[in-house]
């Protein structure tokens, strides 16, 4: 399937060879999957807030209720778990701020991991080493954070965060198995130290990591299959509309400016008839390819009707969106069509209109009339133009 990728690189090649899977797989996911990934980011981040404020509970009610003697242990876990409490809340409000930032669900993911080894460190040095390496209830949280990567719509994540748990729990079994003396910790209570049981747990761990990068890249299918229009591999109209009404919202909330194009290809009907629809069909595709190489990463293009695309241009103001557009207007004329004809290969030319927000509006309701409205004066003006908004 052709997925979206605006580097010019459409149609994207299936990988076949193993360098190909390799280099497929290392591959930033597009901006819009990390759109996706962000609100998982968000309930994961209110998830570890609420967990470490719970475990806050547990050294206060000891500092309470614990002999004046025992104190000093429980202050040591009231401030390990006050540090928690804090990461969780310098994660959250980092979340929160609704920015892209693409190394975030690499850190917060290995940040889980790390903080369910160091919970494990701190048992055994302070507890008994064999709870270190035999505890139940907290080996059992890093398949919990393995699992929460998948959210995250990236399987570099979930692949990198499960082997930093393999690795760190190696680590702290090594150091325990190396400090274990023949009679030390209380194996009535945490059970024998083995080595087999210890391989046993980093092979389930590493199981669980697979099966995460597998559930994300079906996820990541399902979401290019729902989100794009089959005919062009551009995104379709559903998508647009969540994405337009995002953009308006976040628009509105950082000032930063954006422009939209309302783009028709010209007597589309008329080419049809010449040359039928299968052709018809093969010259939509160029021009969703042609539109798909003229864009930013940030920028979006989807097939708004039948002939009909629209392109939304991140934190870009009107002259310069239609110096883009017409950028893209001249491209799509000089592209030349899989079909031949006498003359040359066949052509299309389109026609666009400009809007930009806030100037020409402030919902989509009127953006989108109003880029609508200026393709349509393209129209009248004789065709392959684009109209933007007055000059100042
Ligand atoms: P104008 O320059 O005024 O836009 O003229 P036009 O002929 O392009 O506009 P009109 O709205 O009259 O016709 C649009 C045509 O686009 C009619 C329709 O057959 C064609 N079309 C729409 N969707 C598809 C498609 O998926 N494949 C093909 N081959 N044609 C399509
Ligand atoms: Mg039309
Ligand atoms: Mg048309």
């Amino acid at each position: 399937m052709a997925t979206r990728r605006p580097s010019g690189t459409f149609p994207v090649p299936v990988p076949r060879t193993f360098g190909q899977r390799f280099r497929a797989f290392w591959h930033r996911p597009d901006d819009f999957l990390i759109d996706a990934g962000k609100a998982g980011e968000l309930v994961i981040a209110r998830i570890r807030l609420a967990v470490t404020l719970i475990l806050l509970l547990i050294p206060l009610g000891n500092l309470a209720t614990a002999p004046l003697a025992e104190r000093e242990t429980h202050l040591t876990g009231l401030l390990v778990t006050v540090f928690a409490v804090g990461i969780a809340v310098l994660v959250y409000l980092l979340v929160a701020r609704d920015r892209r930032q693409a190394w975030l669900p690499l850190a917060t993911s290995v940040l889980d991991v790390t903080l369910i080894s160091t919970a494990l460190l701190i048992f055994g040095f302070r507890v008994d080493p064999l709870q270190s390496v035999n505890s139940l209830v907290t080996f059992d949280t890093y398949f919990l954070a393995i699992a929460a990567t998948c959210l995250r719509y990236d399987r570099r994540v979930a692949l990198l965060a499960g082997m930093t748990a393999v690795l760190q729990y190696a680590i702290i079994v090594g150091i325990v198995a190396a400090t274990l003396g023949p009679d030390s910790g209380d194996t009535t209570r945490y059970g024998q130290f083995g080595w087999s049981d210890q391989i046993s747990r980093m092979i389930n761990l590493s199981l669980a990591t697979a099966i995460a990068v597998y559930i994300v890249r079906a996820m990541q299918r399902q979401r290019e299959l729902s989100t794009s229009d089959s005919l062009t591999g551009v995104f379709n109209r559903r998508f647009f509309d969540d994405y337009f009404a995002n953009e308006l919202e976040r628009a509105s909330r950082y000032r930063t400016p954006f422009a939209v194009a309302m783009i028709d290809v010209d007597h589309f009907k008329q080419f049809n008839d010449t040359y039928g629809h299968a052709v018809g069909d093969r010259a939509l595709r160029a021009v969703a390819r042609a539109l798909q190489r003229a864009i930013r990463r940030s920028d979006l293009v989807a097939r708004y009707g039948g002939e009909e695309f629209i392109a939304v241009f991140r934190e870009t103001g009107a002259a310069q969106a239609f110096e883009r557009v017409e950028g893209i207007r001249q491209a799509i004329e000089t592209e030349p069509l899989p079909v031949a004809r006498a003359s040359g290969p066949a052509r299309v030319t389109v026609s666009a209109g400009v809007a930009s927000w806030p100037e020409d509006g402030l919902t989509a309701e009127e953006l989108i009339g109003r880029a609508d409205a200026r393709m349509f004066e393209a129209k009248n003006a004789g065709r392959n133009r684009v109209i933007g908004p007055p000059k100042s």
